[in-house]
């Protein structure tokens, strides 16, 4: 495997893993360690031969589990460490290189990202120490979308609150939107125009892409805005809050986990955030599963609808992430939904869209068209590694 990046994606429970070598189709080692701190934490993943490992690691944290993964990567020596790191504020809009000013910088951002960046700046604390002479670079969530223009990212709030506060939307799942984007750009005969992206995993969100560049997007100052996700509730009215909060005497942490663990197609279907059972359990007339269904789908075809405000011109729409890519009765029901814009999909290519390949789902002709794209967050941080390395020094 040659001058590989070790690529390091750390939650709140879970640190996931990939060695990207540099050869784009080359195979990688890669894994997940979930349920860190409890008895049950585990790792599994694949070796270089593609070979299923899994290692049970007893209630490590995330050092311990920093250096089974270190153990998995069978002696090979990454060139440098990329991190995704979920918010980067205004201040950070590219790969920046992990020192520790720039550790002292993102501590301070933290604040407009509770639930994602302490647990991405303990990863990277494990991570230094046990790879303390390798570079270590910060590839933001947030960096993509630091093109949107203030109409796009500016809340209809005081300006003070703008200026003093950061408070503005900055849009997530930046390194998927950005990978999407370049890949559409290479396989249609559309590149470089105006391309809507639906990233649909645990988390979904849409951007609206002109030029390469997104210009628009679902989410805002957290995850939390726009679609219906596995758990998160997207969109609310802003006076719930309040309302929990005089009728039920609910605190804000009581609210927060409301929106952020118990809503969304768990919350609406009373069954679960997986979209296979859900789709399963629907079959079988379940009516949570069904309405659940019925509103990610509205929900994700009424966000699609506004972001065209946001094209000069709409040459196509992508569908990506575990849904995206592997749900095509849900690929059916959004464009079905959206008939004024000429899209017309080809029942059968979307059928036939194989797991883990890009495929071209629409009719054909002059109409927008419609792509499935498997996203691949980590060869976007491993490449945004390497540019920065590779960047002479000024
Ligand atoms: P994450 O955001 O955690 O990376 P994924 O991109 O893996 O999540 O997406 C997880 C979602 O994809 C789950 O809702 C899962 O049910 C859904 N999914 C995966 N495969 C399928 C499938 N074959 N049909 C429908 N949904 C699927």
């Amino acid at each position: 495997m040659q001058d590989p990046v070790l690529v390091i994606n750390c939650g709140s429970s879970s640190i996931k893993y990939a060695l990207v070598p540099s050869a784009p189709q080359a195979p990688r080692l890669a894994g997940l360690v979930e349920r860190l701190g409890a008895v049950d934490a585990r790792l599994t993943g694949t070796d270089r031969r593609g070979q299923r490992v899994s290692r049970a690691l007893n209630g490590a944290g995330y050092h311990e589990a920093m250096s089974a993964i270190q153990e998995q990567l069978e002696g090979l020596s990454p060139v440098a460490v990329g991190h995704r790191i979920v918010h980067g504020g205004e201040r950070f809009s590219d790969a920046t290189l992990l020192d520790d000013t720039v550790l002292r910088g993102l501590e301070t951002i933290s604040e407009l990202a509770p639930l994602h960046n302490p647990a991405n700046l303990e990863g990277v604390a494990a991570t230094r120490r046990l790879f303390p002479v390798l570079p270590q670079v910060a590839v933001f969530d947030t960096a993509f979308h630091q093109t949107l223009p203030p109409r796009a990212y500016r809340y209809a709030l005081p300006e003070a609150l703008y200026r003093n506060q950061g408070i503005r939307r900055y849009g997530f799942h930046g390194s998927s939107h950005a990978y999407v984007s370049r890949r559409v750009d290479r396989l249609s005969d559309r590149p470089h125009g105006g391309w809507l992206i639906a990233h649909l995993g645990n988390g979904c969100s849409t951007c609206a892409i002109w030029q390469g560049r997104s210009v628009d997007t679902s989410m805002g100052l957290t995850p939390l805005e726009g679609l219906v996700m596995g758990t998160r509730s997207g969109d609310v009215d802003p006076g719930l809050h309040a309302h929990l909060s005089r009728r039920l005497g609910w605190s804000l942490e009581r609210i927060d986990t409301l929106l952020n663990k118990e809503s969304g197609l768990l919350g609406l279907s009373g069954l679960s955030n997986d979209m296979r059972r859900l789709e399963q359990a629907a079959a079988e007339h379940h009516a949570g599963a069904t309405l659940a269904i019925e509103v990610f789908c509205y929900r994700l075809a009424k966000s699609l609808a506004a972001l065209t405000c946001a094209l000069p011109r709409l040459d196509g729409i992508v569908f990506t992430g575990g849904i995206g890519e592997n749900a095509a009765a849900i690929r059916a029901r959004v464009i079905d939904q959206l008939p004024h814009f000429g899209l017309r999909l080809s029942a059968t290519a979307n059928a036939r869209t194989v797991a883990g390949q890009e495929g071209r789902v629409d009719a054909g002709g002059s109409h927008p068209q419609i792509w499935v794209i498997p996203t691949d967050e980590e060869a976007h941080i491993a490449a945004e590694t390497r540019r920065l390395l590779e960047t002479p020094c000024p």
